[in-house]
């Protein structure tokens, strides 16, 4: 049973199903997460929570989950303890070092741990390893969406908060299904339309939030540019626009007016299906209601040309001047819950925590001297050029973590091919996939509400994840087995808990960190950029974090790689 009120004790958690972050109890008896209600007056969900965080738990206790390190043997798994399975790698991976060089290993990181084992994963690849080969599953999604925000105001991360939709007078929604995927910030759009606040949706389907909004756009999919630069071409025509920032941005100004010339409304009618009329009403509209929040998601830029989109939007809101104000901005929406987490601690071929790159020097030494070694000053390999370097068989052996590679991939029986090929295949998982399915050794992780962490929302809102329950069988956080295979690799890695990664490691090394450290983490979170122990962190980023002269993108719209059909 679920137990009575007395019976249950309360831990206070962040929901890992998507980039709201919503603060949860998780109400556990006899060491079982029983129930899960939201916490009260708490950002960023004030006391909500949608069907997937209230219900979506039962994945911890699954009977399926994997509970000991299994090692491949005569084509079939056999279970092992740990010592052996860590040896074993450990081996295996100085081995093929030594054989092949670093360049010979690439990563995945798990996009449903916390920020320390990802943490932990990117050093062991570049400290331990001696390449910058790592990356995760936003490769497909979330790293051309985070190149907007990036392009419009330095960061690769929603530029507001989700508290500022329901103060935000115009909330234009592009391609974004958030009643859906974001329940909870879907709620806060809506309380905006019901407060009185224009509603733009601009979406090929009638999402649930249409029904809401005072103007729909059935914009076709992959025509979002088209579109985009039709409304800018109508802001320019009719002197519309911030002319200040236009100043600011002379030379890039013009080519901006330049691109968006020949996007007139015949045009955007023909490509994206929006006729004049209600063009130039949206124009209208955002020119008069200001500032506006932009805020899209993962379906339209998850395609061939979604880095256009983000490009394309982030010009938009500058033009508008929307940029570095509260209730504006650029607001990309993330899937997963730590998504933006994994970005934030380096997870990525070209950044040290903290979007610090790796062609930087003086970032580099500051990380060598930090970590003891010398490190690598090449960008590594993202996802897909991973996959390329495995075709070629350039990559001999891959650690795969917390993600089911071969069913998320475009191609999967490319993908199976790549992976198949390899000499070494580590996975970690908290369940079996076809992915771990094809592993020499699967070390089984805990789950979220089974490990001490951080993870960090969409709106860069660094919250506390918190252990509950014990992991079932001997099943470990993934920070402490990238520190046990370093160790035997020579590497004595201080930091023994997710709390000494985090406040004697990340927040040092991380500028935009600095002022985060688990006893400030108690409350409601801390967003960055929070550069000292007495700021109090960023709701939004301001004017003066964005960049200067270059930052008009002027993209062209292309047709989509793949024609939506009838459907
Ligand atoms: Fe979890 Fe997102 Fe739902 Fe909040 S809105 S409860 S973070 S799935």
């Amino acid at each position: 049973g679920r137990g009575r009120s007395w019976e249950l004790t309360k831990v206070r958690t962040t929901c890992p199903h998507c980039g709201v972050g919503c603060q949860q109890w998780l109400h556990v008896k006899d060491d079982q997460i029983v129930k899960v209600t939201a916490v009260e007056d708490a950002r960023p969900n004030l006391g909500m929570l949608c069907v997937k965080g209230r219900f979506g738990h039962d994945f911890v206790g699954a009977a399926e989950r994997l509970t000991t390190p299994l090692i491949k043997e005569n084509g079939g798994f056999r279970q092992a303890d740990w010592d052996e399975a860590l040896d074993l790698v450990a081996g295996r991976l100085a081995a093929i070092k030594a054989a092949h060089g670093p360049e010979a290993f690439c990563g995945v990181a798990d996009v449903g741990g916390v920020n320390e084992d990802a943490y932990n994963m990117q050093k062991f690849f570049r400290a331990v390893l001696g390449v910058n080969n790592i990356d995760h599953r936003g490769r497909a999604c979330l790293a051309p969406q985070a190149t907007g925000p990036a392009a419009a105001c330095g960061s690769g991360a929603m530029t507001n908060s989700f508290a500022e939709l329901e103060k935000a007078k115009l909330i234009l929604v592009i391609g974004a299904d958030v009643t859906e995927d974001n329940p909870v910030a879907g709620a806060y759009i809506k309380r905006a339309a019901r407060r009185g606040a224009r509603l733009i949706v601009a979406d090929p389907r009638r999402t649930g939030l249409v029904e809401h909004a005072s103007l729909h756009a059935p914009v076709k999919a992959g025509a979002e540019v088209a579109f985009v630069n039709g409304l800018m071409r109508v802001l320019m025509e009719e002197g519309l626009y911030d002319k200040d920032q236009a100043l600011k941005r002379a030379a890039d100004f013009e080519k901006l007016r330049r691109t968006v010339e020949r996007y007139n409304p015949e045009m955007v009618a023909a490509v994206a299906g929006v006729g004049p009329e209600l063009l130039v009403e949206l124009a209208h509209a955002l020119a008069t209601t200001k500032p506006a929040m932009l805020v899209h998601a993962l379906g339209p830029d998850e395609g061939a040309r979604g880095l256009d989109k983000a490009l394309a939007y982030a010009d938009l809101q500058l033009l508008l001047g929307n940029v570095g104000r509260e209730c504006g901005g650029v607001n990309l929406l993330r899937g997963r819950g730590n998504a933006q987490g994994l970005a934030d601690m380096g997870a990525l071929p070209g950044f040290y925590p903290g979007y610090q790159s790796v062609g930087d020097a003086t970032a580099r030494a500051k990380f060598e001297r930090a970590w003891g070694v010398e490190l690598n000053p090449k960008a590594g390999l993202a996802l897909p050029a991973m996959f390329e370097a495995m075709a070629r068989g350039a990559v001999k052996a891959m650690w795969i973590c917390g993600e089911d590679v071969l069913a998320a991939a475009p191609d999967g029986q490319h993908a199976a091919r790549c992976l198949g090929a390899l000499d070494f295949l580590v996975c970690g998982d908290i369940l079996p996939t076809a992915t771990t399915s094809l592993a020499d050794v699967v070390f089984p992780l805990a789950a979220w509400g089974e490990s001490d962490g951080v993870f960090t929302n969409s709106e860069r809102r660094v919250s506390r994840a918190r252990k509950a329950v014990n992991p079932p069988g001997q099943a470990k956080p993934g920070w402490w087995i990238f520190r046990e295979v370093a160790r035997r690799m020579g590497h004595d890695w201080p930091s023994q808990s997710s709390r000494e990664i985090w406040d004697n490691e990340l927040s040092v090394l991380a500028p935009a960190l600095a002022g985060v450290t688990y006893d400030r983490l108690e409350g409601d979170g801390l967003q960055w950029p929070c550069p000292g122990l007495a700021h109090p962190g960023s709701a939004y980023l301001p004017a003066d974090a964005c960049p200067g002269p270059d930052a008009f993108h002027a993209v062209e719209w292309a047709p989509p790689a793949d024609e939506p059909d009838g459907r």
